[in-house]
């Protein structure tokens, strides 16, 4: 029988503006000899369009006409083996980074076909293109093509097999499968593309990892920090037996628990610490969208006037003042999953909170969103007289499945793809999509 998926198609959906962007006009160009198919007929000279919503419907603006329709589609190619580097149509204003520090407008050049529509007054952007060229695509969106070969096999593999499977289904009332950004997977069409990355996808086309004759739930994440999280650890029950707590370096460490961040913190061989990257251009392997370099260790300085805003915005608790934080529960790699807030709310009374999943911790202690929820307050005792949480952590991302970082550094020590994958999803086989399993 075939390998089974979540995905029906192999053909993916990807929603590049969101309604919530609340955009109302793009432009969009191409290369005079790209080849552009469209809903609305137009010279074949044009090389560029502006769209905007007016009174409920599109206005394309062309050259010298103007056109008002519903919606709009436009086409160019997206055969794996046929793509480039910026081939496609660039979309003028994409949101990248929604609701994270770094969030900002980008201009990515996409490939297959655009798909406008209005939702809520608002331009609704989806991207259809085939998986195969979607994961080219995502591997150096997600990466820098900077990096070395095994890194991006390691990563496109695992992009394939996370949207294959299909298990978050985020956007399902949207009508697409993922969005282009952290939430799922980072996508900017062909903008970084390089014949480097597109051989790493030619190369590894159709790979996947299977566990009991399914594509697995690839997740991954930027920084462990030293030890992979456990699944239950960041999404609950049922456990996932591939997502499981693990030493992210060449050995069992002496001296080190799992759980206990405050040693670990001092833990330094694993695969992703910053000691392996010295010699490195870390930003040419690590993608171009980050502009902080935090990423093994950090330290944060979190205002409680932040905390308590955001107990505000996020939970619709008024508190006049903060008095404890306590820490609960930890998984294996530090990361707390329950903590405790004890305060004042405006009336006076004692008042606790608790936040039970790594989500809101990181949510809810910083201005945008905190590297990972694993974290020690190095000034908890005196927390009443200070201003700020003193935060010393590690790891960026839920550190779930793949350190992005950690296959970093598997690869400059050499270590093929096939020993990254099944370092960070033991149990798992590497197969081919086409291969029949009995
Ligand atoms: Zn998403
Ligand atoms: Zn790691």
């Amino acid at each position: 029988m075939p390998i089974s998926t979540g995905l029906n198609s192999r053909t993916i959906r990807i929603g590049i503006i969101l309604p919530e962007d609340k955009t109302r006009r793009v432009k969009l160009s191409w290369p005079a000899d790209l080849a552009v198919a469209s809903s609305h007929d137009f010279d074949d000279h044009i090389t560029q369009i502006a769209l905007e919503i007016e009174d409920g419907k599109f206005r394309l603006n062309l050259e010298s006409e103007q056109v008002v329709v519903d919606d709009f589609m436009l086409a160019s190619g997206d055969n794996l083996a046929g793509l480039s580097a910026e081939h496609g149509v660039c979309v003028d204003s994409v949101v990248a980074g929604r609701g994270f520090h770094w969030e900002k407008q980008i201009q990515p050049i996409l490939p297959g076909r655009l798909l406008f529509s209005i939702v809520d007054d608002a331009i609704l952007l989806i991207n259809e293109l085939s998986v195969e060229s979607y994961v080219a695509c995502v591997a150096t969106s997600e990466m820098g093509a900077a990096a070395p070969d095994a890194l991006l096999a390691a990563q496109t593999i695992v992009a394939r097999c996370w949207a294959l499977a299909s298990v978050e289904r985020k956007h399902a009332d949207l009508h697409f499968d993922v969005c282009n950004d952290d939430c799922c997977q980072r996508y900017q069409g062909t903008t970084y593309l390089t014949d480097h990355s597109l051989q790493a996808a030619i190369a590894t086309e159709n790979q996947v990892l299977v566990y009991e004759n399914s594509v697995i739930d690839a997740r991954y994440s930027k920084n462990c920090g030293g030890i992979v999280e456990d699944y239950t650890t960041v999404w609950g029950e049922p456990p996932v037996p591939y997502l499981i707590p693990l030493w992210d370096g060449p050995n069992h460490p002496e001296g080190f628990a799992q759980h206990d961040l405050e040693p670990l913190l001092a833990y330094q061989d694993a695969y992703c610490s910053a000691t392996r990257f010295q010699d490195v251009d870390l930003p040419a392997m690590l993608g171009k969208v980050d502009e902080t370099g935090s990423y093994y260790r950090w330290e944060v300085a979190v205002e409680k006037r932040v905390i308590l805003n955001n107990l505000k915005r996020n939970f619709n608790h008024d508190w006049a003042e903060l008095f404890e934080i306590l820490v609960l529960k930890r998984g294996a790699s530090g990361r707390i999953s329950h903590l405790r807030l004890a305060g004042e709310n405006q009336f006076g009374d004692q008042v606790t909170f608790d936040l039970r999943s790594e989500y809101n911790i990181r949510r809810t202690f910083s201005e945008s969103f905190l590297y990972s929820s694993a974290f020690v307050i190095e000034n908890l005792a005196s927390l009443e007289e200070d201003d700020a949480a003193e935060l010393r952590g590690a790891g960026w991302g839920h550190g779930v499945g793949m350190c992005q970082m950690g296959a970093l550094g598997m690869a400059l020590d050499g270590i093929p793809y096939q020993d990254i994958l099944s370092h960070y999803y033991p149990g798992t086989t590497l197969k081919n999509l086409t291969d029949e399993i009995s």
